[in-house]
């Protein structure tokens, strides 16, 4: 460990309450206590999360901090921090991702149930308030300690920026998607929604063996890129009668209906067009409906006859993250996730980047600090 930090500051975008512009505040840095690890950002992008956080649409506590799909670099490593999770040693200088949330230590959720993502008290980098220590702790600023407790995997040189920033929240979320809803080779999955969390969905359903994606969205510039992630039919669900759009996906996946439908829209309302679009025995996932509130009407009968599984998905396991970094290096080439990343803003036009992401005008923003 070197003294690197002494006297030294960063800048963080701060808001000070939901709607709030951000402004840029000087924080002091220390040395990374033990567990921890000091990292310069190189990238954070703006995951709608932060979009349903800053807009007040779920608890934030505020003056706040947000952004948690990040990539940097390590500045200076905290006593006992060797390794990432696979085992590769770490030193400063190496680019790495790390997982979007850290645990409060062993527990009976991560120790007996596998879920450490939902462990009492987990917390989550970019949700927290800018007067916690140690106030770097988000992705909107120059730099970011990693608490203890967290999962870090150092990142494969010839991976861009671009590709590498979403593998912590956008990627990992939808393996874990794709996980649950327990895709196996010639089935056929139905998207519900064709952002960013939408073509990883249907990129990763064909890389575990799908043999047709179908992918719903009332955007057009969505579906027409959507073809480039691995969706092989698109349809507007605004634009078709729901008989007729039924009898469209019935006729795709032949002869009772999908093996798999993806909720990643947000929108409760499609969750029963999703379920009559099931075949017997098939699997409904919901990753996309994140805010408190979501109540929505469905014929519980149906999930009773058509012998259904309905499966929710909120953060991931850590095993995630190494398939989803995984999965980009061995994917990069057949989808652009490259382009994915069509923003870039510096961090003084922090507010410029959350209303381009926040009125869609850029599939991905992306603050390059
Ligand atoms: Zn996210």
């Amino acid at each position: 460990m070197t003294i690197t930090t002494k006297g030294r500051t960063g800048r963080i975008a701060v808001y000070e309450q939901a709607n709030a512009p951000f402004r840029i505040r000087e924080y002091p840095l220390r040395e990374p206590e033990p567990g921890e690890v000091l990292v310069r950002i190189r990238m954070s992008t703006i995951c709608r999360s932060d979009i349903h956080s800053y807009q007040g649409h779920r608890p934030n506590p505020c003056p706040g901090v947000l952004g948690h799909e990040i990539i940097g670099v390590i500045e200076a490593l905290g006593a006992g921090v060797h390794q990432d999770m696979r085992g590769d040693p770490l030193a400063p200088g190496d680019r790495i991702t790390w997982s979007e949330y850290f645990i409060p230590g062993r527990n009976y959720f991560t120790e007996v149930l596998d879920l450490p993502q939902k462990s009492p008290g987990v917390d989550k980098y970019g949700h927290m308030a800018a007067a916690n220590l140690p106030h770097h702790h988000g992705g909107f600023g120059e730099y970011c300690y990693i608490l203890p407790q967290s999962w870090i995997l150092r990142l494969p040189e010839d991976l861009s920026d671009e590709e590498a920033t979403p593998i912590n929240c956008g990627v990992a979320t939808m393996i874990a998607v794709t996980e649950v809803a327990n895709i196996r080779m010639g089935q056929t999955v139905l998207v519900q929604g064709l952002g960013l969390l939408g073509l990883y969905g249907a990129a990763i359903a064909k890389a575990r063996g799908a043999r047709t994606v179908i992918g719903l969205d009332t955007v057009a510039e969505r579906r027409e890129r959507a073809h480039r992630f691995g969706v092989d039919l698109v349809l507007d669900p605004a634009s078709i009668e729901q008989a007729e759009l039924l009898h469209q996906v019935r006729e795709v996946c032949r002869p009772a209906g999908a093996d798999v439908v993806i909720e990643v829209c947000g929108v409760a309302e499609v969750i029963a067009q999703g379920i009559e679009m099931l075949r017997v025995g098939g699997t409904y996932v919901l990753a996309g409906v994140v805010n408190p509130g979501a109540l929505v009407t469905i014929d519980a009968n149906l999930l009773l006859r058509k012998l259904l599984t309905l499966r929710g998905v909120h953060n991931y396991h850590p095993r995630n993250l190494v398939e989803a970094l995984d999965f980009v290096v061995a994917n990069r080439r057949r989808f652009p996730f490259h382009d994915l990343v069509d923003g870039k803003y510096p961090l003084d036009r922090v507010n410029d980047a959350m209303a381009d992401a926040g009125t869609r005008r850029v599939l991905r923003a992306a603050i390059v600090p």
